[in-house]
């Protein structure tokens, strides 16, 4: 067969699953659970990977196929239930997990069965997440692990988290870390609530004593945990900026729907409106460079250029929802009660002051702006590196507060 051939037989292959999904199960009638896992058995979940783990073995790019007749159909979506076993874990686990351990993981992930959270970030490692100091020791066929985490998105609600830990105190920083799976409720395992400027608890404090952790659930080599975090670190920029919606849809419609009521209301104003423009392309832009981003990407891990979406993300989002506060003028500032919740999914709301609040986390989560950048002009641009004092010192010699 030709490339065209292939690429149209594969296009009628995801056509005809997703009608034989939608059929089946639909998506008004069905709970969600049930079509999700519908929706992994017919390998519709992530059609690059490979048949048996949800996929069929097909580029990336064709999930669009799926993605946009479910949307059209009502059906659910895994990351809103999900939104890090989904865009982190899932790639993490499929690209270094055992055979056991993605049949393991997989499927309950993507229904939203089983929850997922990203244990990296400690209080005296965020940026520098490779200096951090939660400690796990080999006891036969388990791991000993005492540390604490910190601003652990949905720990509340995870039934798995992603914990990166020490292993070699000797080795210098990057290479004495391995990578767990951890049970959330195993014996050890405390969650904190920790409240954001929105009022709500969005994230965590987790606190690691004497937890045990099977060897079986160790992801990747010993030593190997850097590199399995790179994994997830790549999947993360690009579930957090990568995303694309239809056009003049997501935050951009919430602006365009604001500046039409007020100038009905109040006439137009070129000022805002220019404004809005700005807006609106730059949101156009980074639909469009995400859209090339996903054609461009074969099967494998995204790479440093998943900082571009990333920061033009956060920074557009922000300057979105400031816009809209501005829109709102006084009322602007009528937000809600600021009492503590426990919100069942990451980052969305339908209230705009609460997502200009939420907004000004986008340039921090998931790396910050400013890391984002030395990462473009040091691994894209091939500009000069960092100060690196630390890098090549056993980590334990390394003076830390
Ligand atoms: C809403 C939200 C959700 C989060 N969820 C999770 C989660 O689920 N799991 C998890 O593990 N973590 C999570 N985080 C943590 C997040 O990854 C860290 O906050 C982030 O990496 C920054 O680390 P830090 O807060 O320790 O700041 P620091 O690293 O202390 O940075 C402080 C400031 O210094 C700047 N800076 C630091 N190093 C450099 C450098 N080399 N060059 C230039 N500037 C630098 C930073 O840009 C920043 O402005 C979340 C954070 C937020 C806000």
């Amino acid at each position: 067969m030709t490339d065209v051939e292939t690429s149209q037989a594969a296009v009628a292959l995801v056509e005809e699953r997703v009608t034989r999904l939608l059929t089946a199960h639909p998506a008004a009638t069905t709970d969600p659970a049930t079509f999700l896992g519908a929706q992994f058995d017919l390998g519709l979940a992530w059609v690059q990977f490979d048949e048996g783990f949800g996929g069929l073995g097909l580029p990336p790019s064709l999930q669009e196929a799926v993605d946009t007749p479910l949307r059209r159909a009502g059906a659910p979506h895994p990351y809103m239930r999900n939104p890090i076993g989904y865009g982190m874990g899932a790639p993490t686990v499929v690209a270094h997990g055992t055979e056991a351990q993605k049949r393991r993981y997989l499927r309950p992930l993507f229904t939203g069965q089983e929850v997922w959270c990203q244990m990296f970030s400690e209080p005296g490692a965020g940026s520098d997440v490779a200096g951090l100091s939660t400690r796990a020791v080999r006891d036969g066929d388990e791991w000993v692990v005492n540390g604490q985490k910190v601003w652990t998105t949905l720990a509340h609600l995870s039934h798995w988290g992603m914990l990166v830990a020490r292993t070699d105190p000797d080795q210098p920083k990057h290479k004495g870390l391995t990578y767990f799976v951890v049970d959330m409720h195993a014996p050890g395992v405390e969650v904190k609530p920790l409240r954001q400027m929105t009022g709500e608890a969005e994230f965590n404090e987790v606190y690691f004593t004497d937890v045990r952790i099977p060897d079986a659930e160790r992801l990747g080599d010993v030593g190997e945990g850097w590199r399995v975090s790179l994994t997830t670190l790549m999947h993360e920029r690009v579930s957090i900026g990568g995303a694309v919606v239809p056009q003049g849809a997501g935050p951009i419609s919430e602006a365009v729907t604001l500046y039409k009521q007020r100038a009905t209301a109040s006439g137009d104003d070129h000022a805002r409106r220019e404004r809005l423009l700005q807006l609106w392309s730059r949101s156009e832009v980074l639909r469009l460079t995400n859209i090339r981003a996903g054609v461009a990407r074969t099967r494998g891990v995204p790479g440093p250029e998943g900082s571009i979406g990333k920061i033009a993300f956060a920074e557009l989002n922000k300057d979105i929802y400031s816009f809209c506060i501005d829109l709102l003028g006084p009322a602007g500032m009528l937000y809600g009660d600021y009492a503590t919740t426990r919100p069942v999914t990451a980052g969305f709301s339908a209230d705009v002051r609460r997502a200009f609040l939420r907004s000004r986390a986008n340039s921090i989560e998931g790396g910050t702006t400013e890391v984002m950048k030395n990462i473009l002009g040091e691994r894209v641009l091939g500009l000069p590196g960092d100060v690196r004092a630390d890098k090549d010192r056993p980590w334990k010699d390394v003076p830390r507060s």
